[in-house]
C-alpha cells in the first residue's frame, strides 16, 4: 500500500503542496510561541489549537514530531509592563507563563518538545549578529543600534511578497512591530535604554549594553534546537510580516541555507466582525471559558469547526453549538463503552468513517470535513446500536476508529472519559443535589457536594450547568 499523501498550504508558494520531513522520519516544527506579559487571549489560543490540530494530524500520519515553541520573554511590550510596574521584566514573565500553561493544558494542547524562552538565548543571538555584521547584512547605526541592511539581502520579500522596489536603502525602524508599507532595515540588537538597565532587560555585547529585537529570538531558538533548516514553521497570519520574513532574513542570510521549508499560517479568531487582539481590549481568555462553564472539548470543537485559513468569528450562539455538539459525541463515547455487542455492518461504517476523516485532516488540516464525517459516523453508528447486534467485532472496530479520530479533534467532554460507573455514580448524586437544593434544603445539597468531593471528584456550578471533573 502506498503511504498516504499529507498535503499543506505553504506560505512561501502559496500552494496546497505535499509534505514529509526532510529525514522522512520526524517533523521538525517552530511555532511562535507567546509574549508573556498579558495571559493569552483565545486568539492566541486559535492559532496554538491550529499546530496542536497540525502535530496530532502529522502523529497520526505516522510520523515523528520535534516542535519548539518559544516564550518571548523579553520585548517593548513587557519592558514597559516591568516598568510601569516598578519591577524586573522576569518578574512580569514568570507567573504569567505559568498561566499559558494552564490555560494551554486546560485546552488539551499537547507538550511541544521545548519551550525555550528568549532571555536564555542571548550568546545565541548574538552570535548570529555577528554573522550578519562580518557578512556586511548588518551594521551598527549611530544611534547605537545594530541593524539589518534589507537591500543587501536580495530575498528579503520573499514570504510576504513585498514589493522590493519600494524599499528605502537605510532607513532604519527600531519598534518590534510594523508595517509592510513601513519595510526598512530592522533592529537586530537594540542600545540599552535606562528603563531597559533597571527592569533587567539589558546584556553585555560586542556591540555595547543592549537588548535583542523580537525577530532575532526566533531564529537563534530555532536553528539551536532544529538545525538550520527546518521542516515547518507556523505562527498566526499577523506574523508573515515583519516577523517572519525578518527571521528569514537573519537566518539565511547567516547560514547562507533555506530557513523552513514550508511556512503555515493561521486565520485570526475575531470578535464582533474585528480582529481578537489585547490593544483592542475585546479579548476573551481560557479563564472566562472556565468561568462560563464552555467545555474545553467544545472550544476545541468550535475551532475546529472553520478551516484554518478562514476567519472566524466568536459569538455565544456558535458556542453553544459547539457545546451541544460535543454532547452528542459525549453520550455517543458512552454508549460504545456500554454497548456489549453490535451488527455487522458497523464495522465498514466505522472503517469509512475514519478513511473519510483521515482524507480530510491530511488534506491541508480539513477539520470542519473531519467534523462532519465523525456526525455522519455517530448517526449512522447509533442507528446499529439501536438494533442490538451481537458482533463484537465490529463493535471494537468502531471503539478503535473513534478512538484514531479522536485522537487528533480531542472533542470528548470531560466527564466522559470517566468510568461509566463512577459517572452514573456522580450523575445520580447531582440530580439528588439539585433536586435538594430546589425544595431550598440547602444543608442537605452541600451534603452531597462534600460527598461527591470526597471521591476526588471537582464539581463546579456554571451558567451551563453542574460541571464535574476527576481531581
Ligand atoms: P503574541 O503573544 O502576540 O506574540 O501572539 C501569539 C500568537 O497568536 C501569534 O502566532 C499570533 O499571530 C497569534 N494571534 C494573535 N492574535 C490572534 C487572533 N486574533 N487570532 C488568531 N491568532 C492570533
Ligand atoms: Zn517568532
Amino acid at each position: 500500500m502506498t503511504a498516504p499523501d499529507f498535503r499543506l498550504y505553504n506560505t512561501l508558494t502559496r500552494k496546497v503542496e505535499s509534505f514529509s520531513p526532510a529525514d522522512g522520519k520526524t517533523v521538525r516544527i517552530y511555532t511562535c510561541g507567546p509574549t508573556v506579559y498579558r495571559p493569552a487571549h483565545l486568539g492566541n489560543f486559535r492559532t496554538f489549537l491550529f499546530e496542536d490540530l497540525l502535530r496530532r494530524a502529522i502523529e497520526l500520519r505516522g510520523w515523528k514530531v520535534k516542535q519548539v515553541m518559544n516564550l518571548t520573554d523579553v520585548d517593548d511590550k513587557i519592558i514597559k509592563a516591568a516598568s510601569e510596574q516598578g519591577t524586573t521584566i522576569a518578574e512580569v514573565t514568570a507567573p504569567i507563563t505559568k498561566i499559558f500553561h494552564a490555560d494551554r493544558a486546560f485546552l488539551r494542547i499537547q507538550d511541544a518538545e521545548l519551550y525555550p524562552k528568549a532571555t536564555d538565548h542571548i550568546p545565541e543571538m548574538i552570535e548570529i549578529v555577528k554573522r550578519l555584521v562580518d557578512k556586511k547584512l548588518a551594521y551598527k547605526a549611530d544611534d547605537g543600534s545594530v541593524y539589518f541592511a534589507i537591500d543587501k539581502f536580495k530575498d528579503y520579500g520573499k514570504l510576504s511578497r513585498l514589493d522590493t522596489r519600494e524599499v528605502k536603502a537605510g532607513a532604519r525602524v527600531i519598534q518590534d512591530d510594523y508595517s509592510k508599507e513601513n519595510a526598512q532595515d530592522f533592529a537586530l540588537w537594540k542600545a540599552a535604554k535606562p528603563e531597559d538597565e533597571r527592569t533587567g532587560a539589558a546584556w553585555d555585547s560586542p556591540w555595547g549594553r543592549g537588548r535583542p529585537g523580537w525577530h532575532l529570538e526566533c531564529s537563534a531558538m530555532a536553528m539551536k534546537y532544529l538545525g538550520e533548516t527546518l521542516d515547518i514553521h507556523c505562527g498566526g497570519i499577523d506574523l508573515i510580516f515583519p516577523h517572519h520574513e525578518d527571521e528569514i532574513a537573519q537566518s539565511e542570510g547567516s547560514t547562507g541555507k533555506l530557513f523552513s521549508r514550508f511556512w503555515c499560517h493561521g486565520e485570526f479568531l475575531l470578535t464582533e466582525g474585528s480582529k481578537m487582539a489585547k490593544r483592542l481590549g475585546n479579548v476573551a481568555t481560557v479563564q472566562d471559558l472556565r468561568d462560563q462553564g464552555v467545555p474545553a472539548a467544545a472550544f476545541r470543537h468550535f475551532v475546529f469547526s472553520t478551516h484554518y485559513r478562514k476567519q472566524l468569528n466568536m459569538s455565544s450562539e456558535a458556542l453553544e453549538g459547539s457545546i451541544e455538539g460535543v454532547r452528542r459525541i459525549g453520550d455517543f463515547v458512552q454508549r460504545l463503552a456500554e454497548a456489549k455487542g453490535a451488527t455487522p455492518e458497523l464495522e465498514k461504517i466505522a472503517a469509512d468513517a475514519e478513511a473519510e476523516v483521515t482524507a480530510a485532516l491530511f488534506d491541508d488540516l480539513n477539520a470542519p470535513i473531519a467534523l462532519g464525517a465523525l456526525f455522519t459516523f455517530i448517526r449512522k453508528a447509533n442507528a446499529e446500536l439501536d438494533r442490538n447486534g451481537v458482533d463484537k467485532r465490529a463493535l471494537e472496530t468502531a471503539r478503535k476508529a473513534f478512538g484514531r479520530i479522536n485522537s487528533v479533534l480531542d472533542v470528548v467532554p470531560e466527564s466522559v472519559g470517566a468510568d461509566p460507573e463512577i459517572a452514573r455514580w456522580v450523575e445520580e448524586r447531582l440530580t439528588a443535589r439539585k433536586d435538594a437544593r430546589s425544595r431550598r434544603e440547602f444543608a442537605e445539597a452541600d451534603r452531597i457536594r462534600a460527598e461527591i468531593e470526597s471521591k476526588g471528584i471537582a464539581i463546579e456550578d456554571t451558567p451551563h450547568g453542574t460541571k464535574w471533573r476527576l481531581r
